[in-house]
């Protein structure tokens, strides 16, 4: 065809498209902002439930704009309409709200460089497309996704790469004349780039994470709009990081293998490339086969995000676990720098892993210990009573009708320089401090007790009654308890009780252990004392009165 038959083609196939690519190029200008300013963007499709991989990369995004002093966006990628979930939009800016991965514009945040959903930008996808026509670089293609599977099936059996180029392209070359009987017959079509690439040359590229790499060009005649018009992932991505000035790509690596088509379309459609940075998987080492593989819907609770929101993971603590995996320099600054914030570390490309990142619970549950235990018993109540409202409403109500006693429970040991390290999760507050309130703790009772010990009750209520001062010291109150404990036979440690194991019932440990699984039903807890003080007198002889009952069941 020649360029006027290619015009006549353009506006027999996009009768209704009047605007002409300088348009859009006027319409999206430059941004205005300085040298060195990234602009990212995270483009989730709402196909699935966000998980931790795509968070990781949203929060790549919002790092390294934010450290530039560039932007960050929400670009709605919903070019696959029959795959949509339902909810899935609100799911991904829900999930960027909870988790304070906080975009500086795009869907639903508003800016100038809307509109930042893929469907309705469809007229400005078919302008770019339109233009190629003209140009002749690209087609319609009328092929049946019959025949074009029966190519693939030959080329599979043949061993030869697989997809519509060189002589499988049958309509590359249609004349006008063709491609309009074609649509006289009704026949529908797709558009398919006509691309220009030759698989015996090598195309090098750096990525910002992996480096050099280097491919063969591209020569596959991609589709580029489907029959409905509407673009597939790859033209859309091109056109809309070219018009919202986009610097930085970085997304997951299983786009890669992509990357010579991207290129190939920036430099067809005439925009200069944006920079690639591809993330590597998050992988695991499976319990079952010992090999390292890429975390999985399936297998591991924690592949999507809404297990780090319904077990209560600190945000905070979920963020510096993502600055860990993104760069592996991070956890050694923090160890050096644990009262500064994120944004006082300067992320870079470079100190980005290059194979597979592999998620460690151990650290994660630590860097979420080390938050709980700086902050303050009545933070701790906030925040796990705003969690419970949203995920444990039964909770929520006690958590509210037992404040000011779940303050002082959760305010114990936390002055020293080693505060207490035991909780990870807002989950486990429940779990840990069950103890603390009274209907809860009748309810579970003994349960937790793992033991194989029966406590001497007459002993510890002799204790209570007649030894127990709470408005005394935890060292006055110890040597207390040591005192009762030669009076009654056991050693006043267990030093002297190793020494001669036969003159004692037990020691002065063994006292202690009593009155903690009595009051608490459990063999490990927070400082005794402090448990005994807020509880008070009465609510111990209760305590032991439930366990009398309990053992004598
Ligand atoms: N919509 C693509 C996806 O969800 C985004 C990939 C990209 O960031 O370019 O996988």
């Amino acid at each position: 065809m020649n360029k006027d038959e290619r015009i006549e083609l353009a506006n027999l196939l996009f009768p209704n498209i009047d605007k002409t690519k300088e348009d859009y190029e006027n319409m999206y200008s430059e941004r205005n902002l300085s040298e060195g300013a990234m602009v990212t963007r995270y483009g989730p499709s709402p196909t699935g439930n966000v998980h931790l991989g795509n968070l990781l990369s949203a929060f790549c995004d919002m790092v390294y704009a934010n450290q530039t002093g560039g932007s960050f966006f929400l670009r709605i990628e919903d070019t696959d309409q029959k795959r949509m979930i339902d909810g899935g939009i609100d799911n991904i800016t829900s999930v960027l709200e909870d988790f304070a991965i906080t975009p500086n514009e795009g869907y639903s945040y508003g800016g100038d460089y809307g509109p930042y959903i893929q469907s309705e930008r469809t007229e400005i996808y078919q302008t770019y497309v339109k233009d190629l026509i003209i140009e002749g670089l690209a087609y319609p293609c009328f092929m049946t996704e019959e025949e074009e599977a029966e190519i693939k099936e030959e080329q599979a059996i043949n061993k030869v790469r697989i997809g519509i180029y060189g002589h499988y392209a049958a309509d590359r070359d249609l004349s006008l004349e063709e491609v309009k009987e074609n649509l006289s017959n009704g026949k529908t079509f797709v558009i398919r780039l006509k691309s220009p690439g030759d698989p015996n040359k090598i195309v090098e590229f750096k990525d910002c994470i992996k480096g050099k790499l280097k491919f063969p060009e591209h020569d596959i005649d991609t589709i580029l709009l489907k029959k409905d018009g509407t673009p597939t992932y790859h033209l859309a991505h091109v056109i809309d990081d070219h018009l919202m000035h986009t610097t930085h790509v970085i997304r997951g690596d299983e786009w890669v293998s992509s990357i010579p088509l991207h290129l190939q379309l920036f430099r067809v459609l005439g925009f200069k490339p944006v920079k690639y940075a591809h993330i590597a998987p998050i992988t695991i080492k499976d319990k079952e086969t010992g090999n390292i593989r890429k975390i999985s819907k399936r297998k591991d609770p924690w592949f999507g995000v809404k297990y780090y929101d319904e077990n209560g993971i600190p945000i905070e603590a979920l963020h510096l676990y993502l600055a860990t995996i993104t760069n592996t320099n991070f956890e050694e600054w923090y160890l050096q720098n644990s009262d500064k914030n994120i944004s006082d570390f300067e992320f870079s490309f470079k100190k980005q892993p290059v194979g597979g990142t592999s998620f460690d619970e151990d650290k994660l549950n630590n860097l979420c210990k080390t938050y709980f235990s700086r902050k303050s018993g009545e933070e701790v109540y906030n925040e796990t009573l705003t969690w419970a409202k949203k995920h444990d409403e039964e909770y929520a109500k006690l958590l509210e009708n037992n404040k000011d006693d779940m303050i002082k429970y959760l305010s114990i040991e936390k002055d020293g320089p080693r505060p207490r390290k035991d909780i990870s999760k807002y989950s486990e507050v429940k779990e840990e401090f069950s103890y603390a309130i009274d209907s809860m703790f009748e309810k579970e009772n003994y349960s937790k007790y793992d033991g194989d010990k029966v406590y001497d009750i007459d002993l510890i209520n002799n204790y209570i009654d007649n030894y127990l001062d709470l408005d005394v010291d935890n060292n006055d109150w110890f040597n207390k308890v040591r005192e009762f404990s030669i009076e009654n036979g056991y050693a006043g440690s267990p030093k002297d009780y190793k020494k001669d194991p036969d003159n004692y019932k037990g020691h002065v440990g063994d006292i202690c252990e009593a009155i903690r699984v009595m009051i608490t039903g459990r063999l490990k807890s927070p400082d005794l004392f402090s448990i005994m003080k807020v509880l008070g007198k009465d609510r111990i002889k209760d305590r032991i009165n439930l366990y009398s009952k309990f053992i004598s069941k």
